[in-house]
């Protein structure tokens, strides 16, 4: 796999372990089906809870059977998942840093012990409801709200482009809380079964088809007041779960832009053309070199950023230039690697084109394109170009 400057050799024998025992579940276990299922557009759910056996679910976490593995440990994870497809990818991202994080970080005790465990093991799947219909790079614009009666909340209101939300047992669902002064936003946890909940699958996706993707509607849903995540008021709820998200998309981009290379590099080996392999021609070379630069580039910078994330210095903002770059890297060269596969670079045998897709969903969840560069504006000039 490629590793042109050598990583590796700074990894310890769990970070290792951890690429390895990925990389080996996604060969041995998914990545024969994963064409079929994205063409089908299902997830193999059958895997969720191989994948909590296993380890995937938000494993940089301490306590309640979360090993509280290094930065890079868990970075690495999610690049070997996302080699694989961004759907799987998502899966882990989702559970761990947007529904196992802000209960860790912001639940009672009661609350962690409740649900981290059972969603460490994949035996309960959660979701994250912040994107509304009208509200999506905006979100603090929401209208969900939760208002407090008779000793219980009500919430009412409606979220769409939920990752996983069909399958979901329980939502972390932000909403306002105009039982407060200034209606701040919270974090709620709410089962799906719950009364008045719907979860309604967004069907005919052209991209992220191997994972499910639904809205939750919520209609004079009345859960008990602990269901509030306790340690958390305001937009630094769901903006903190994102920096952790992200996190996880700036390096799991790399994996599908490796993935992209290894195909182009291996099929321009193989494929002959003209009396001998298309990997002899200077243009195919060309766009080899240039893939294995910007992964490596990509790399670089996700290395760093777990090292600012170990030791307490990073910021949204250095979050926000990793995601953007490395997503934008990963978007721009799957296409390459598609077209150096010429006709067979469009069926689903072959990964590129898959990945090229699902790229358009990476671009656009956790704060589109457009929005990290905004953040990045801002935070050079200190001139906020939208609030
Ligand atoms: C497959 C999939 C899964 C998802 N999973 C989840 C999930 O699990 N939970 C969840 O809460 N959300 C999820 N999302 C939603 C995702 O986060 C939103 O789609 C994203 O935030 C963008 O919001 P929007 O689609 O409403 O686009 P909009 O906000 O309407 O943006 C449309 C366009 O306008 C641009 N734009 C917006 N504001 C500005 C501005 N100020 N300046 C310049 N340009 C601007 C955007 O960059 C974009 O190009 C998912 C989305 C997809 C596609």
């Amino acid at each position: 796999m490629l590793d042109y400057v050598g990583l590796e050799a700074d990894l310890d024998e769990e970070e290792r372990l951890i690429r390895d025992t990925a990389r080996r579940f996604v060969e041995e276990e998914v990545r024969d089906d994963i064409g079929q299922h994205w063409i089908d557009g299902t997830f193999p759910t059958e895997l969720i809870s191989e994948m909590g056996d296993l380890g995937f679910y938000a494993p940089n976490l301490e306590g309640y059977g979360s090993p509280n593995v290094s930065e890079t440990a868990y970075g690495l994870l999610m690049q070997e998942l996302e080699a694989c497809d961004s759907g799987l990818r998502s899966m882990a991202s989702v559970q761990g840093a947007l529904v196992m994080y802000p209960i860790h970080a912001f639940g009672s005790e009661e609350q962690k012990e409740r649900w981290l465990p059972d969603l460490g093991a994949g035996e309960a799947v959660g979701c994250f409801g912040l994107t509304e219909p009208e509200h999506g790079s905006n979100p603090s614009a929401m209208e969900t709200h939760a208002v407090k009666d008779d000793g219980e909340y009500v919430l009412n209101g409606s979220k769409t482009w939920i990752t996983n939300s069909p399958i979901a047992d329980v939502a972390v669902v932000w909403a306002k809380d105009r039982s407060a002064d200034g209606s701040p936003v919270r974090g709620f946890l709410v089962e799906t079964d719950r009364d008045g909940v719907t979860t309604n699958k967004i069907d005919e996706k052209l991209s992220l088809r191997a994972s499910i993707t639904g809205e939750i509607s919520l209609q004079d849903v009345r859960v008990p007041e602990d269901a509030v995540l306790p340690g958390v008021e305001g937009m630094k709820g769901p903006l903190s779960c994102l920096t952790q998200a992200r996190y996880g998309i700036a390096w799991g981009a790399i994996g599908a832009a490796r993935d992209c290379f290894e195909t182009a590099r291996e099929y321009a080996t193989d494929r002959e053309q003209f009396g001998g392999p298309i990997a002899q021609f200077q243009l195919q070379q060309q766009k080899l070199a240039e893939m294995a630069t910007q992964i490596t580039t990509a790399q670089l910078l996700a290395y760093r950023l777990a090292e600012l994330k170990e030791r307490g210095d990073l910021r949204p903002q250095h979050v926000s230039m990793a995601k953007r770059n490395n997503v934008r890297m990963a978007r721009e060269q799957a296409p390459v690697a598609r077209e150096m596969l010429g006709g067979n670079g469009i069926v689903a045998d072959h990964s590129p084109m898959r990945h090229m897709a699902n790229l358009e969903t990476v671009y656009t969840y956790e704060g589109t394109h457009d929005i990290h560069t905004l953040i990045l504006g801002e935070d050079l000039t200190g001139i906020p170009a939208f609030q």
